[in-house]
Protein backbone atom coordinates (compact mmCIF):
# COMPACT_ATOMS: atom_id res chain seq x y z
CA UNK A 1 0.00 0.00 0.00
CA UNK A 2 1.41 3.34 -0.99
CA UNK A 3 1.07 5.98 1.66
CA UNK A 4 1.52 9.63 1.67
CA UNK A 5 1.69 11.44 5.23
CA UNK A 6 0.61 15.36 5.80
CA UNK A 7 1.93 16.34 9.02
CA UNK A 8 4.82 14.14 8.60
CA UNK A 9 7.48 15.94 11.10
CA UNK A 10 4.92 16.05 13.70
CA UNK A 11 4.26 13.75 16.58
CA UNK A 12 1.48 11.99 14.69
CA UNK A 13 3.54 11.89 11.25
CA UNK A 14 6.41 10.07 13.46
CA UNK A 15 4.32 7.86 15.21
CA UNK A 16 3.22 6.91 11.96
CA UNK A 17 6.40 6.08 10.14
CA UNK A 18 7.40 4.36 13.27
CA UNK A 19 4.47 1.60 12.51
CA UNK A 20 4.98 2.07 8.86
CA UNK A 21 9.08 0.87 9.32
CA UNK A 22 7.67 -2.30 11.27
CA UNK A 23 5.80 -3.74 8.39
CA UNK A 24 8.22 -3.10 5.18
CA UNK A 25 6.21 -5.64 3.16
CA UNK A 26 3.21 -3.92 3.56
CA UNK A 27 3.77 -0.23 3.18
CA UNK A 28 5.80 2.08 0.90
CA UNK A 29 5.65 5.98 1.32
CA UNK A 30 4.79 7.69 -1.30
CA UNK A 31 5.40 11.45 -0.22
CA UNK A 32 5.61 13.42 3.10
CA UNK A 33 4.53 16.74 3.84
CA UNK A 34 5.62 19.49 6.50
CA UNK A 35 5.34 23.10 7.22
CA UNK A 36 8.57 24.30 7.39
CA UNK A 37 10.96 21.91 9.32
CA UNK A 38 13.19 21.08 6.51
CA UNK A 39 16.38 19.79 8.30
CA UNK A 40 13.97 16.92 9.86
CA UNK A 41 11.61 16.38 6.92
CA UNK A 42 14.79 15.63 4.91
CA UNK A 43 16.05 13.19 7.22
CA UNK A 44 12.56 11.36 7.02
CA UNK A 45 13.15 11.38 3.21
CA UNK A 46 16.67 9.94 4.00
CA UNK A 47 14.92 6.80 5.90
CA UNK A 48 11.81 6.36 3.77
CA UNK A 49 12.82 7.18 0.21
CA UNK A 50 9.03 8.92 -0.90
CA UNK A 51 9.01 10.13 -4.56
CA UNK A 52 7.66 13.59 -3.38
CA UNK A 53 8.22 15.81 -0.33
CA UNK A 54 6.60 19.07 0.36
CA UNK A 55 7.53 21.73 2.49
CA UNK A 56 4.32 23.91 2.62
CA UNK A 57 5.45 27.23 4.27
CA UNK A 58 9.16 27.65 3.09
CA UNK A 59 9.80 29.66 -0.35
CA UNK A 60 11.03 27.86 -3.12
CA UNK A 61 15.07 27.00 -2.84
CA UNK A 62 17.16 25.12 -5.92
CA UNK A 63 19.55 24.41 -2.56
CA UNK A 64 16.85 22.93 -0.47
CA UNK A 65 15.58 20.59 -3.56
CA UNK A 66 19.49 19.19 -4.37
CA UNK A 67 19.40 17.76 -1.10
CA UNK A 68 15.75 16.10 -1.39
CA UNK A 69 17.16 14.83 -4.50
CA UNK A 70 20.02 12.87 -3.24
CA UNK A 71 17.61 10.76 -1.91
CA UNK A 72 14.95 10.63 -5.46
CA UNK A 73 12.38 12.44 -3.62
CA UNK A 74 11.22 15.89 -5.39
CA UNK A 75 11.03 18.67 -3.19
CA UNK A 76 7.27 20.89 -3.28
CA UNK A 77 6.62 23.94 -1.88
CA UNK A 78 3.86 26.12 -0.98
CA UNK A 79 0.08 25.02 0.50
CA UNK A 80 -1.18 23.80 -2.80
CA UNK A 81 1.45 21.06 -3.14
CA UNK A 82 -0.19 19.69 -0.05
CA UNK A 83 -3.27 19.00 -2.00
CA UNK A 84 -1.49 18.04 -5.07
CA UNK A 85 0.03 15.63 -3.10
CA UNK A 86 -3.40 14.13 -1.52
CA UNK A 87 -4.75 13.65 -4.64
CA UNK A 88 -2.16 11.71 -6.17
CA UNK A 89 -3.03 8.58 -8.14
CA UNK A 90 0.35 7.02 -6.72
CA UNK A 91 -0.95 6.77 -3.15
CA UNK A 92 -3.85 5.16 -1.79
CA UNK A 93 -3.86 6.27 1.96
CA UNK A 94 -3.40 9.42 2.94
CA UNK A 95 -2.61 9.75 6.72
CA UNK A 96 -4.34 14.07 7.56
CA UNK A 97 -1.69 14.40 10.41
CA UNK A 98 -1.62 18.42 9.90
CA UNK A 99 -2.47 20.45 13.10
CA UNK A 100 -5.14 22.86 12.66
CA UNK A 101 -7.17 24.26 10.07
CA UNK A 102 -3.86 24.06 7.55
CA UNK A 103 -5.01 20.72 7.46
CA UNK A 104 -8.98 21.18 6.03
CA UNK A 105 -8.30 21.79 2.12
CA UNK A 106 -5.23 18.70 1.87
CA UNK A 107 -7.76 16.13 3.89
CA UNK A 108 -10.84 17.33 1.67
CA UNK A 109 -8.66 16.77 -1.73
CA UNK A 110 -7.90 13.47 -0.36
CA UNK A 111 -11.40 12.75 0.63
CA UNK A 112 -12.81 14.05 -2.94
CA UNK A 113 -9.86 11.78 -4.63
CA UNK A 114 -11.43 8.57 -3.02
CA UNK A 115 -8.88 7.74 -1.16
CA UNK A 116 -8.52 5.77 2.34
CA UNK A 117 -7.92 9.02 4.84
CA UNK A 118 -6.49 8.14 8.30
CA UNK A 119 -7.91 11.09 9.75
CA UNK A 120 -6.34 12.92 12.92
CA UNK A 121 -6.58 16.43 11.59
CA UNK A 122 -9.47 16.63 13.97
CA UNK A 123 -9.90 20.48 12.75
CA UNK A 124 -10.97 19.70 9.13
CA UNK A 125 -13.95 17.45 10.62
CA UNK A 126 -14.92 20.31 13.34
CA UNK A 127 -14.86 23.13 10.36
CA UNK A 128 -16.63 21.42 7.40
CA UNK A 129 -17.93 18.06 8.89
CA UNK A 130 -20.65 17.72 6.62
CA UNK A 131 -18.92 18.58 3.46
CA UNK A 132 -15.92 16.27 4.40
CA UNK A 133 -18.32 13.66 4.99
CA UNK A 134 -20.33 14.88 1.79
CA UNK A 135 -17.54 14.34 -0.01
CA UNK A 136 -16.20 10.99 1.37
CA UNK A 137 -19.59 9.29 0.57
CA UNK A 138 -19.41 10.57 -2.82
CA UNK A 139 -16.09 9.81 -4.08
CA UNK A 140 -16.14 6.71 -2.05
CA UNK A 141 -13.28 7.61 0.39
CA UNK A 142 -13.01 5.74 3.62
CA UNK A 143 -12.49 8.17 6.42
CA UNK A 144 -10.82 6.01 9.18
CA UNK A 145 -10.21 7.93 12.40
CA UNK A 146 -6.54 7.88 14.27
CA UNK A 147 -8.27 10.32 17.37
CA UNK A 148 -7.98 7.25 19.75
CA UNK A 149 -11.18 7.73 21.31
CA UNK A 150 -12.55 8.27 18.03
CA UNK A 151 -11.30 5.08 16.81
CA UNK A 152 -11.44 3.43 20.18
CA UNK A 153 -15.69 4.15 19.31
CA UNK A 154 -15.30 3.10 16.18
CA UNK A 155 -13.66 -0.45 17.52
CA UNK A 156 -16.57 -0.58 19.68
CA UNK A 157 -19.42 -0.05 17.52
CA UNK A 158 -21.39 -2.89 15.84
CA UNK A 159 -24.71 -1.73 15.87
CA UNK A 160 -25.12 1.81 15.01
CA UNK A 161 -28.83 1.47 15.03
CA UNK A 162 -28.68 0.55 18.90
CA UNK A 163 -26.88 2.80 20.29
CA UNK A 164 -27.93 4.98 23.26
CA UNK A 165 -24.90 6.90 23.82
CA UNK A 166 -21.44 7.49 22.83
CA UNK A 167 -19.06 8.50 26.08
CA UNK A 168 -15.97 10.18 25.18
CA UNK A 169 -13.19 9.93 27.69
CA UNK A 170 -10.71 12.91 28.68
CA UNK A 171 -7.90 12.27 30.98
CA UNK A 172 -8.37 16.20 32.60
CA UNK A 173 -5.08 16.99 31.29
CA UNK A 174 -2.31 18.62 33.83
CA UNK A 175 -4.67 20.78 35.89
CA UNK A 176 -7.88 18.40 36.67
CA UNK A 177 -6.79 18.88 40.63
CA UNK A 178 -4.96 22.66 40.21
CA UNK A 179 -7.05 25.29 42.41
CA UNK A 180 -9.19 27.09 40.08
CA UNK A 181 -7.69 30.43 41.71
CA UNK A 182 -3.86 29.08 39.95
CA UNK A 183 -5.27 28.73 36.40
CA UNK A 184 -4.48 32.70 35.48
CA UNK A 185 -0.88 31.88 35.78
CA UNK A 186 0.07 29.08 34.50
CA UNK A 187 2.93 29.30 31.80
CA UNK A 188 2.97 27.56 28.23
CA UNK A 189 5.63 25.24 29.61
CA UNK A 190 3.00 23.94 32.48
CA UNK A 191 0.17 23.26 29.62
CA UNK A 192 2.08 21.65 27.74
CA UNK A 193 3.27 19.00 29.93
CA UNK A 194 0.44 16.19 29.80
CA UNK A 195 0.06 13.93 32.20
CA UNK A 196 -0.16 10.37 29.82
CA UNK A 197 0.27 11.45 26.54
CA UNK A 198 3.31 13.45 24.24
CA UNK A 199 2.04 15.46 21.61
CA UNK A 200 2.48 18.67 19.68
CA UNK A 201 1.96 22.19 21.78
CA UNK A 202 -1.54 22.82 20.19
CA UNK A 203 -3.31 20.15 20.98
CA UNK A 204 -1.37 19.58 24.48
CA UNK A 205 -2.81 23.37 25.13
CA UNK A 206 -6.26 22.34 23.86
CA UNK A 207 -6.40 19.39 26.60
CA UNK A 208 -5.50 21.60 29.32
CA UNK A 209 -8.33 23.95 28.39
CA UNK A 210 -10.90 20.81 27.73
CA UNK A 211 -11.17 22.34 23.92
CA UNK A 212 -9.94 19.11 22.71
CA UNK A 213 -12.41 17.05 24.09
CA UNK A 214 -14.64 19.78 22.41
CA UNK A 215 -13.44 19.68 19.21
CA UNK A 216 -13.69 15.63 19.88
CA UNK A 217 -17.44 15.87 20.61
CA UNK A 218 -17.88 17.53 16.95
CA UNK A 219 -15.45 15.07 15.67
CA UNK A 220 -18.05 12.67 16.64
CA UNK A 221 -20.99 14.06 15.55
CA UNK A 222 -19.73 13.94 12.04
CA UNK A 223 -17.73 10.69 11.81
CA UNK A 224 -20.38 8.60 13.75
CA UNK A 225 -23.70 10.38 12.57
CA UNK A 226 -25.45 10.42 15.66
CA UNK A 227 -27.07 13.59 17.46
CA UNK A 228 -25.01 15.66 20.30
CA UNK A 229 -27.31 14.42 23.29
CA UNK A 230 -26.08 11.33 22.64
CA UNK A 231 -22.24 12.46 22.70
CA UNK A 232 -21.02 12.19 26.15
CA UNK A 233 -17.85 13.19 27.84
CA UNK A 234 -16.70 11.70 30.96
CA UNK A 235 -13.08 12.19 32.51
CA UNK A 236 -10.95 9.34 33.22
CA UNK A 237 -7.30 10.35 34.68
CA UNK A 238 -5.18 7.05 33.55
CA UNK A 239 -6.19 7.28 29.58
CA UNK A 240 -6.63 3.43 29.64
CA UNK A 241 -10.39 3.21 28.26
CA UNK A 242 -9.95 5.34 25.16
CA UNK A 243 -13.64 5.57 24.92
CA UNK A 244 -17.16 3.38 25.09
CA UNK A 245 -20.30 2.71 23.47
CA UNK A 246 -23.44 1.94 25.10
CA UNK A 247 -26.47 0.19 22.96
CA UNK A 248 -29.98 -0.06 24.56
CA UNK A 249 -30.15 -3.07 26.25
CA UNK A 250 -27.38 -1.92 28.76
CA UNK A 251 -24.45 -3.56 27.54
CA UNK A 252 -21.32 -0.51 27.55
CA UNK A 253 -18.22 -1.52 25.18
CA UNK A 254 -14.77 0.09 26.15
CA UNK A 255 -11.75 -0.22 24.00
CA UNK A 256 -8.57 -0.62 26.82
CA UNK A 257 -4.82 0.34 25.98
CA UNK A 258 -1.68 1.70 27.45
CA UNK A 259 -1.73 5.79 25.91
CA UNK A 260 0.18 5.17 22.46
CA UNK A 261 -1.13 6.75 19.49
CA UNK A 262 0.47 3.77 17.68
CA UNK A 263 -2.47 1.68 18.89
CA UNK A 264 -5.14 3.74 17.27
CA UNK A 265 -2.51 4.51 14.29
CA UNK A 266 -1.77 0.58 13.78
CA UNK A 267 -5.61 -0.05 13.67
CA UNK A 268 -6.21 2.82 10.81
CA UNK A 269 -3.63 1.79 8.95
CA UNK A 270 -4.36 -2.07 9.08
CA UNK A 271 -7.83 -2.43 8.92
CA UNK A 272 -9.68 -4.24 8.82
CA UNK A 273 -6.62 -6.66 9.76
CA UNK A 274 -4.42 -6.30 12.78
CA UNK A 275 -1.04 -5.22 12.88
CA UNK A 276 1.62 -5.30 15.34
CA UNK A 277 2.03 -1.19 16.86
CA UNK A 278 5.09 -1.39 18.66
CA UNK A 279 2.82 -0.66 22.09
CA UNK A 280 3.57 -2.02 24.95
CA UNK A 281 0.94 -4.47 26.19
CA UNK A 282 -1.41 -3.49 29.20
CA UNK A 283 -0.60 -5.59 32.18
CA UNK A 284 -3.92 -5.62 33.79
CA UNK A 285 -2.62 -6.86 37.07
CA UNK A 286 -0.07 -4.08 37.39
CA UNK A 287 -3.27 -1.42 37.18
CA UNK A 288 -4.00 0.67 39.49
CA UNK A 289 -7.78 1.44 39.56
CA UNK A 290 -9.62 3.11 36.84
CA UNK A 291 -11.69 6.09 37.88
CA UNK A 292 -14.33 8.35 35.84
CA UNK A 293 -15.47 11.56 36.93
CA UNK A 294 -17.72 14.14 35.44
CA UNK A 295 -16.06 17.55 34.09
CA UNK A 296 -16.31 20.29 35.91
CA UNK A 297 -17.90 23.36 33.71
CA UNK A 298 -15.85 26.32 35.84
CA UNK A 299 -12.81 24.79 35.45
CA UNK A 300 -13.37 23.73 31.78
CA UNK A 301 -15.83 26.38 29.89
CA UNK A 302 -14.62 25.45 26.55
CA UNK A 303 -16.37 22.23 26.56
CA UNK A 304 -19.38 23.96 26.85
CA UNK A 305 -18.57 26.12 24.27
CA UNK A 306 -18.18 23.86 21.82
CA UNK A 307 -21.93 22.04 22.29
CA UNK A 308 -23.34 25.34 21.76
CA UNK A 309 -21.29 25.99 18.69
CA UNK A 310 -22.25 22.16 17.74
CA UNK A 311 -25.89 23.27 18.68
CA UNK A 312 -25.68 26.54 16.75
CA UNK A 313 -24.77 24.63 13.46
CA UNK A 314 -23.77 26.15 10.52
CA UNK A 315 -20.28 28.29 10.42
CA UNK A 316 -20.38 28.37 14.37
CA UNK A 317 -17.99 25.18 14.81
CA UNK A 318 -15.51 26.73 12.46
CA UNK A 319 -15.48 30.23 13.76
CA UNK A 320 -15.06 28.50 17.69
CA UNK A 321 -12.38 26.53 15.84
CA UNK A 322 -10.54 29.49 14.67
CA UNK A 323 -10.78 31.70 17.73
CA UNK A 324 -9.14 28.64 19.79
CA UNK A 325 -5.98 28.56 17.08
CA UNK A 326 -5.37 32.31 17.61
CA UNK A 327 -6.08 32.30 21.62
CA UNK A 328 -4.00 29.18 21.59
CA UNK A 329 -1.25 30.79 19.73
CA UNK A 330 -1.41 33.95 21.48
CA UNK A 331 -1.13 31.93 25.19
CA UNK A 332 2.17 29.88 23.49
CA UNK A 333 3.32 33.10 22.55
CA UNK A 334 3.09 34.71 26.35
CA UNK A 335 0.75 37.22 25.01
CA UNK A 336 -3.10 35.39 26.39
CA UNK A 337 -3.41 34.13 30.11
CA UNK A 338 -4.78 30.73 30.06
CA UNK A 339 -7.55 31.59 31.40
CA UNK A 340 -8.47 34.55 29.03
CA UNK A 341 -8.36 31.19 26.40
CA UNK A 342 -12.23 30.28 26.45
CA UNK A 343 -12.99 34.24 27.36
CA UNK A 344 -11.60 34.91 23.57
CA UNK A 345 -13.39 32.12 21.75
CA UNK A 346 -16.90 32.99 23.83
CA UNK A 347 -16.60 36.97 23.02
CA UNK A 348 -15.62 35.95 19.06
CA UNK A 349 -18.85 33.44 18.75
CA UNK A 350 -20.94 35.94 20.26
CA UNK A 351 -19.56 38.94 17.66
CA UNK A 352 -19.79 36.43 14.52
CA UNK A 353 -23.07 36.15 12.46
CA UNK A 354 -23.96 32.32 11.89
CA UNK A 355 -24.38 31.33 8.79
CA UNK A 356 -24.82 28.19 6.90
CA UNK A 357 -21.32 26.52 5.96
CA UNK A 358 -22.78 25.86 1.73
CA UNK A 359 -19.20 25.69 0.88
CA UNK A 360 -15.62 25.56 1.51
CA UNK A 361 -15.57 29.13 0.93
CA UNK A 362 -18.19 29.81 3.52
CA UNK A 363 -16.49 27.67 6.08
CA UNK A 364 -13.07 29.63 5.16
CA UNK A 365 -14.35 32.77 5.16
CA UNK A 366 -16.17 32.41 8.63
CA UNK A 367 -12.72 30.77 9.64
CA UNK A 368 -11.09 34.04 8.62
CA UNK A 369 -13.68 36.16 10.42
CA UNK A 370 -13.43 34.53 13.61
CA UNK A 371 -9.47 34.78 13.17
CA UNK A 372 -9.77 38.18 12.72
CA UNK A 373 -11.86 38.61 15.69
CA UNK A 374 -10.16 36.86 18.32
CA UNK A 375 -6.86 38.57 17.30
CA UNK A 376 -8.69 42.01 18.12
CA UNK A 377 -9.83 40.29 21.62
CA UNK A 378 -6.46 39.16 22.38
CA UNK A 379 -4.93 42.34 21.89
CA UNK A 380 -7.50 44.22 23.84
CA UNK A 381 -7.20 41.97 26.49
CA UNK A 382 -3.43 42.69 26.80
CA UNK A 383 -3.78 46.73 26.63
P1 LIG B 1 2.45 18.54 15.78
O1 LIG B 1 2.47 19.99 16.14
O2 LIG B 1 3.34 17.61 16.50
O3 LIG B 1 2.77 18.40 14.20
C1 LIG B 1 2.10 19.16 13.25
C2 LIG B 1 2.53 18.75 11.85
O4 LIG B 1 1.81 19.56 10.92
C3 LIG B 1 4.02 19.00 11.57
O5 LIG B 1 4.46 18.05 10.63
C4 LIG B 1 4.00 20.40 10.95
O6 LIG B 1 5.13 20.68 10.12
C5 LIG B 1 2.73 20.32 10.12
N1 LIG B 1 2.13 21.62 9.86
C6 LIG B 1 1.84 22.59 10.76
N2 LIG B 1 1.29 23.65 10.14
C7 LIG B 1 1.25 23.35 8.81
C8 LIG B 1 0.83 24.06 7.66
N3 LIG B 1 0.34 25.30 7.72
N4 LIG B 1 0.95 23.44 6.47
C9 LIG B 1 1.47 22.19 6.37
N5 LIG B 1 1.89 21.47 7.43
C10 LIG B 1 1.78 22.05 8.64
O7 LIG B 1 0.93 18.07 15.87
P2 LIG B 1 0.35 16.64 16.30
O8 LIG B 1 1.05 15.57 15.54
O9 LIG B 1 0.28 16.57 17.77
O10 LIG B 1 -1.15 16.77 15.81
C11 LIG B 1 -1.51 16.66 14.44
C12 LIG B 1 -3.02 16.53 14.32
O11 LIG B 1 -3.40 15.30 14.91
C13 LIG B 1 -3.80 17.63 15.06
O12 LIG B 1 -4.95 17.93 14.34
C14 LIG B 1 -4.18 16.96 16.38
O13 LIG B 1 -5.36 17.48 16.92
C15 LIG B 1 -4.36 15.52 15.93
N6 LIG B 1 -4.16 14.54 17.00
C16 LIG B 1 -2.94 14.44 17.61
C17 LIG B 1 -2.74 13.54 18.63
C18 LIG B 1 -1.39 13.36 19.27
O14 LIG B 1 -1.24 12.47 20.10
N7 LIG B 1 -0.38 14.15 18.94
C19 LIG B 1 -3.84 12.68 19.12
C20 LIG B 1 -5.07 12.85 18.38
C21 LIG B 1 -5.22 13.76 17.36
P3 LIG B 1 6.44 21.42 10.74
O15 LIG B 1 7.14 20.41 11.59
O16 LIG B 1 7.22 21.81 9.54
O17 LIG B 1 5.92 22.60 11.51
MG1 LIG C 1 -8.16 12.43 21.25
Amino acid sequence: MNLTILGATGSIGKSTLDVVARHPDRYRVAALAAHSSSDALLELCRAHRPHTAVLAGVAPSARLCAAFREFGTELLFGAEALEHVALDSRCEVVMAAIVGAAGLASTLAAARAGKRVLLANKEALVMAGPLLTHAAHQAGATLLPVDSEHNAVFQCLSNASAVRRIILTASGGPFRAAPLEALDAVTPAQACAHPNWVMGPKISVDSATMMNKGLEVIEARWLFDLPPATIEVVIHPQSIVHSLVEYIDGSLIAQLSNPDMRVPIAHALGYPERIASGARPLDLTAMKALSFERPDERRFPCLRLAYSALERGGTAPAVLNAANEVAVDAFLAGRLPFTSIARVISETLEAVPGAPAADLSAVMAADEQGRRIAAACVLARAA
